[in-house]
């Protein structure tokens, strides 16, 4: 988007009234929106609310002077991005030095030549606006990094940042840790069958089923590669993980997704969960390596199953897997 002057908002603080209206008229001829206060005090409430994008500040005020406004708006939420220009009579060195020492981003004297103080406020504002601009640009790149685009999930390269940053966090606080491990059963079959354009379809349902069933802020659901999914679940036991393992298996059978050549002649999966409290003698790959094995248990119990570790060995939930209609 070009630099657009009615997007910027300027504070312009002024106790002299006809210097001000000359001011707003100027800045809102350039097309710039303008807010206004006559002191100190009233700039900072103005401030407060309304956040703008550049600060006008006469130095000579009553009751707060445009020093110690420009002081004390520093210290205001988001105030250090936002430039301030002093304005003022005054023009010994102890007074420009003092300015900038405070933190102002420009100085300009009385008489005002608007000529100059036009450009100025115009460079800060492109500037403010390129910055903005380039953080955004960042926001986008930073979310496609960490992005899996087939599926909207985190992807690998942000799960195993993830994984090592929960690890570590639940080693400090001394809390569970669990990870469930998801592939879908006879995924081959399915892009055989349907193609590989339905085969993309159908993992996207399958994510958001796992996104749906890991729903606090905190858990992380990741495309692990191809036909796998990872769900970190950070402050989780293994009870409260095999629970959401359960709730997902259970919500694939309800939406049923055909897949004849399949255990239940629907989409399944198979799950593998570990749990653990990091201690600082094992690897955080142990608990990945848990879900794992889990996992491939899962699948050698007939698929559409789950399987646990927890503690070094595998546990077998009695009702993860409910036999089937002839075995
Ligand atoms: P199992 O029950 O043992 O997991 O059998 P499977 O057929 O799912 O396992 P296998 O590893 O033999 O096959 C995985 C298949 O997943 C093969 C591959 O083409 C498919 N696959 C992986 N990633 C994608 C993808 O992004 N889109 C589609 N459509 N298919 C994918
Ligand atoms: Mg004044
Ligand atoms: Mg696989
Ligand atoms: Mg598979």
């Amino acid at each position: 988007m070009p630099f657009q002057a009615e997007s910027f908002l300027i504070l312009l603080v002024e106790d002299d009234r006809l210097t001000r209206t000359m001011l707003r008229q100027a800045l809102t001829q350039e097309g710039y929106r303008v807010i206004e206060a006559s002191d100190g005090e009233e700039c900072l409430s103005v401030y407060g609310r309304q956040q703008p994008n550049l600060v006008l500040l006469d130095a000579m005020m009553p009751t707060m002077n445009g020093f110690d406004c420009c002081a004390k708006l520093l210290t205001l939420p988001g105030a250090a991005q936002t430039p301030i220009i002093m304005i003022t009579g005054l023009e010994d060195k102890a007074s420009v030095d003092w300015a900038f020492d405070l933190g102002a981003t420009d100085y300009v004297t009385k008489p005002i030549h608007w000529p100059i103080l036009r450009r100025r406020v115009r460079n800060l504002l492109e500037k403010e606006y390129f910055y903005r601009e380039l953080a955004l640009v960042n926001q986008k790149l930073h979310q496609l990094a960490i992005t899996d685009q087939l599926t909207n999930l985190a992807n690998r390269r942000y799960f195993d940042d993830c994984f090592e940053r929960e690890w570590r966090r639940s080693l400090r606080y001394q809390t569970s840790l669990s990870l469930i491990l998801c592939d879908v059963d006879y995924f081959k079959a399915y892009n055989d069958i349907y193609g590989h354009q339905a085969g993309d379809a159908c993992l996207q349902r399958v994510a958001q089923v796992l996104s749906h069933a890991a729903k606090r802020a905190t858990d992380i659901v990741a495309r692990y590669g191809g036909e796998e999914f990872a769900i970190i679940l950070p402050d989780t036991r293994l009870d409260g993980a095999m629970g959401i393992a359960q709730a997902i298996r259970a919500e694939l059978k309800i939406l049923a997704l055909p897949h004849p050549n399949s255990v239940s002649s629907h989409v399944t999966i198979s799950q593998g969960v570990a749990s653990t409290v990091p201690t600082r003698d094992i690897a955080a790959a142990v608990l990945i390596e848990g879900s794992d094995q889990a996992l491939y248990q899962a699948k050698r119990n007939g698929r559409d199953a789950i399987a646990a570790f927890s503690a070094g060995q595998l546990i077998t939930p009695f009702d993860s897997h409910p036999p089937r209609h002839g075995s």
